[in-house]
């Protein structure tokens, strides 16, 4: 006997999991939106990075208060501080996450999801045929409860466990997250239109560092390293060593540690009344790390096939399957691309990378009217290491 029912249950209320239950609860099915943390959205684990206006507002308006400075202007620097620069008007924007994903938890609960927060969720239900909803506690009283759904979301993030309990294949090991650090850095000698990107192995080993501004003045420097490479340091030694170097004596503020997942796509999205969706889903970008606009992206498609199967009545896993298809026809075929692209160009010696940080100069068409082309910067890697083309064709035809 179940505690209450819903048509729909999403576990994780970031961007994944809010615009899923926004758009489930839009169309008028009964939606629950789990959050084991007290306040959505904080605290932040992230640059707070994200696409051109066009990009983010296929899904909700960028309004003044979500912005924190708006990107014209990018450098990439090499191992030995060459520099690759290039501007584009509104590139990309530094918002502030923490408005960002209450702002999305909000829309949610004005198109009807009922958002409780404080409660995670423990587990899932099953009977002999599909998952039937999850089990839940209530961290501020303690209470231990069950909610019934015809389709579960999971949308729980980098720590994610519900693809797990659902026996989804392929859910990312340990060493494929990608380990960061970041303080918010007052005082240092920033452009606030411009992001840096720093490359090689004395910063971030199989990784980058970065410079996003925030407002004149103070920005979030943060380091991105392979633990497998990072040579017994974590990610918090590196930064140390990055702030010495670009931002000595600057005032350090707030200090971020968390992991991205950088793992290949999950060969199924689905299993009968269960979808996966966002960081939980492996659906970040695998070369940058980025999962924001990803997760939106995910969750709108598989929020289409949840109302879909709903209202047909069929919420096996052959039904939502269509969700796998349609995020590899949108998304998941251009991950997995980045994959194999990651993995050849975050193992690469440092003089290896000078080199292609030299070709990127001489690389027409790099900026479109979107922002960087990734095919242009694959063309320059498969220059540089021809032997990555075998992977690549393959990664382009159904995997
Ligand atoms: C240091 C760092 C910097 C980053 N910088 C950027 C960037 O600049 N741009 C970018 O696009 N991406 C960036 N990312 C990645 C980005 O933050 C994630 O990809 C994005 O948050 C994924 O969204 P999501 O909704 O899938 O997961 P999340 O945002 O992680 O949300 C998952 C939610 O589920 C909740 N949850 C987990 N388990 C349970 C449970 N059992 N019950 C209930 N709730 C649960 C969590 O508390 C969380 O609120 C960065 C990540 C890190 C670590």
């Amino acid at each position: 006997m179940l505690d209450e029912n819903f048509e729909v249950v999403v576990i994780g209320a970031g961007p994944a999991g809010s615009r899923t239950a926004a758009l489930t609860a839009r169309a008028g099915l009964s939606t629950l939106l789990l959050e084991k943390r007290k306040k959505i959205g904080f605290p932040v684990r992230c640059a707070e990075g994200i696409g051109p206006r066009e990009e983010v507002e296929r899904f909700l308006d960028l309004d003044d208060d979500l912005i924190s400075s708006t990107i014209d202007r990018f450098a990439v620097v090499s191992p030995g501080g060459r520099r690759f620069e290039a501007e584009k008007r509104g590139i990309g924007f530094i918002v502030d996450r923490e408005l960002f994903d209450r702002r999305l938890a909000d829309l949610a609960a004005e198109a009807g999801a009922e958002v409780r927060t404080s409660h995670q969720v423990t587990g899932l239900l099953r009977n002999d045929h599909r998952f039937t909803g999850v089990e839940v506690t209530d961290l501020g009283s303690g209470r231990s409860y069950t909610a019934g759904a015809l389709v579960t979301a999971g949308a729980d993030g980098v720590e994610s466990i519900s693809p797990r309990w659902a026996g989804l294949k392929g859910a990312y090991r340990p060493r494929e997250v990608m380990s960061g650090a970041q303080y918010l850095i007052d005082g240092m000698e920033t452009d606030d239109r411009k992001i840096e990107f720093h490359l090689g192995r004395r910063f971030a080993p199989g990784g980058y560092a970065w410079v996003f501004p925030k407002r004149p003045g103070t920005a979030n420097v943060g380091v991105g390293v392979n633990p497998e490479m990072a040579g017994g340091l974590n990610a918090v030694d590196y930064l140390e060593r990055f702030i010495k170097s670009r931002c000595p004596g600057a005032g350090r503020g707030r200090l971020v540690v968390g992991g991205t997942v950088v793992a290949r796509g999950l060969p199924s999205l689905a299993a009968g009344g269960f979808i996966a969706v966002g960081e939980a889903a492996n659906q970040n970008n695998p070369f940058s790390g980025g999962g924001i606009i990803n997760a939106l992206e995910g969750a709108d498609l598989a929020a289409e096939t949840a109302v879909e199967a709903i209202r047909e009545g069929d919420v096996s896993a052959r039904s939502l399957g269509r969700y796998t298809k349609k995020w590899k026809k949108s998304t998941g075929r251009a991950n997995e691309l980045f994959w194999h692209a990651a993995r050849s160009f975050y193992a690469m010696e440092d003089d290896e990378m000078e080199k292609i940080i030299a070709k990127l100069k001489d690389t027409p068409g790099l900026i479109t009217d979107t922002g960087v082309d990734p095919l242009r910067i694959l063309r320059v890697l498969v220059s540089t290491r021809p032997g990555l083309v075998f992977r690549l064709v393959p990664a382009l035809v159904k995997r």
